[in-house]
C-alpha cells in the first residue's frame, strides 16, 4: 500500500497488507516474518531434533521450493540438522521434467543435495501410464490424484528410507490444512482428520515421521515469499490436477476468509484443539505386514499393491 509504512520497522514503505493481523508490512520485514513463524512453528510442534537428517519433500513449486530455502536458512541455527530434497518423478509427460528442473537449480543454488525417485522405477510404471490404464478400464471412481496420492506417500516414504532421513517436510500450507480438514468434515472421515497433524509421531520402524513446517503459513503468502526471493519455480498447474472436492473447498474458504479474515486460521486452530478429544474415540491403528511387498499395512494387502493390481490386473506389482 503505497504511502503507509511497515508497522514492524516503521522505516520501509508497506508493500503488503496482512489483513488477518492489521499489520502493513515492508518486503522485509514480510519475508522476516515468514521465516520466524515457520521457526516457531518448528519448535511449537516439536517437529525436529537438534541432531536430525531431514528430507525436505520438493515438486518444483513454489511451496516446497520457498520451504526449502527457508529450511537451508534456519539450518544456520541448527548446525547439526543436515538437509536433503526429495523428488518423486510420477512420470507426467511436459510437466514433471520441467519441475525437475526447478528442483535441480535450486538444490544447486543452495547446495543441497537431491536425491530423485520414479514412480517407474519404484512400481513398473508411470502416472501416465496408471491414468491411461484407469480410462481404458473405465475406473472413474477415484481421481487422478487419489491414485497419485497413495503412490507418492510410499514413494516419499522410501526414498526418505533410502537416504537415511528420520523426517520429511512437506509444504503443506494453511489454506491445504484448512481444506483438508473441511474436506474431512464433508466426508465424515473423522479417522483422517486425526491422522493429518503438524508433526507424526512414529507409529511403525518403516514409516518415516512427516512434518508441515508450512502448516501456519497462507498459501499467497508462501507465493509472495517466493517472489521477493526471486526463487525460480514451476508455476505450470498439473494435467491432473482434478480434485473436486478440494476445489470446492478452495472456493468456499476463499471466499469466506475475504469476507472474514483469519477463519482459515481459525479453522486450523479449531481442529488442533479438537485433536485430543477425537483422537480418544478413534481406535489405534494396527500395523501388520503387506503379503506382497512387505510394506506397513494396517490390512493384509497395502493400498499400493492393491491398487497396481486392481488397475493393471498382475498378481503382483
Ligand atoms: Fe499427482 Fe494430483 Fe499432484 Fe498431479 S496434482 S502431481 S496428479 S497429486
Ligand atoms: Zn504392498
Amino acid at each position: 500500500m503505497s504511502g503507509s509504512y511497515c508497522t514492524v520497522c516503521k522505516k520501509r514503505e508497506s508493500f503488503f497488507y496482512r489483513k488477518y493481523s492489521g499489520q502493513q508490512l515492508c518486503k522485509k520485514c514480510f519475508c522476516e516474518s515468514i521465516e520466524n513463524k515457520v521457526r516457531a512453528t518448528i519448535t511449537k510442534y516439536h517437529m525436529l531434533k537438534f541432531d536430525e537428517k531431514l528430507a525436505v519433500a520438493v515438486s518444483g513449486g513454489k511451496d516446497s521450493l520457498s520451504l526449502l530455502h527457508i529450511l537451508a536458512k534456519l539450518q544456520k541455527y541448527r548446525p547439526r540438522t543436515s538437509l536433503i530434497a526429495i523428488t518423486v518423478d510420477e512420470g507426467i509427460s511436459g510437466y514433471r521434467d520441467e519441475a525437475l528442473r526447478f528442483a535441480e537449480e535450486n538444490c544447486k543454488e543452495l547446495e543441497v543435495p537431491l536425491h530423485i525417485v520414479s514412480f517407474k522405477t519404484l512400481f513398473g510404471v508411470t502416472l501416465d501410464e496408471l491414468i491411461a490404464r484407469v480410462r481404458e478400464n473405465k475406473q472413474t471412481e477415484l481421481t487422478s490424484c487419489a491414485y497419485c496420492g497413495v503412490l507418492r506417500r510410499r514413494a516419499m516414504n522410501i526414498a526418505a528410507r533410502e537416504v537415511g532421513a528420520s523426517r520429511i517436510a512437506t509444504a503443506h500450507t494453511l489454506d491445504d490444512e484448512a481444506q483438508t480438514a473441511l474436506m474431512n468434515i464433508l466426508r465424515g472421515d473423522i479417522t483422517r482428520l486425526v491422522k493429518e497433524k503438524p508433526a507424526t509421531t512414529k507409529v511403525h520402524p518403516m514409516l518415516v515421521r512427516k512434518i508441515k513446517p508450512f502448516c501456519e503459513i497462507p498459501e499467497n503468502e508462501s507465493a509472495l515469499y517466493a517472489y521477493i526471493k526471486k526463487i525460480p519455480f514451476q508455476d505450470t498447474p498439473c494435467p491432473y490436477a482434478s480434485e473436486a472436492l478440494r476445489n470446492d473447498a478452495r472456493t468456499i474458504l476463499n471466499t469466506i476468509e475475504e469476507k472474514h479474515a483469519g477463519t482459515k486460521f481459525a479453522i486450523f486452530h479449531s481442529i488442533e484443539k479438537l485433536r485430543p478429544a477425537i483422537e480418544q474415540t478413534v481406535e489405534k491403528e494396527k500395523f501388520k505386514t503387506c503379503k506382497n511387498c512387505k510394506e506397513p499395512t494396517t490390512q493384509n494387502y497395502c493400498k499400493t499393491c492393491e491398487m497396481l493390481t486392481n488397475i493393471l490386473h498382475t498378481p503382483k506389482i
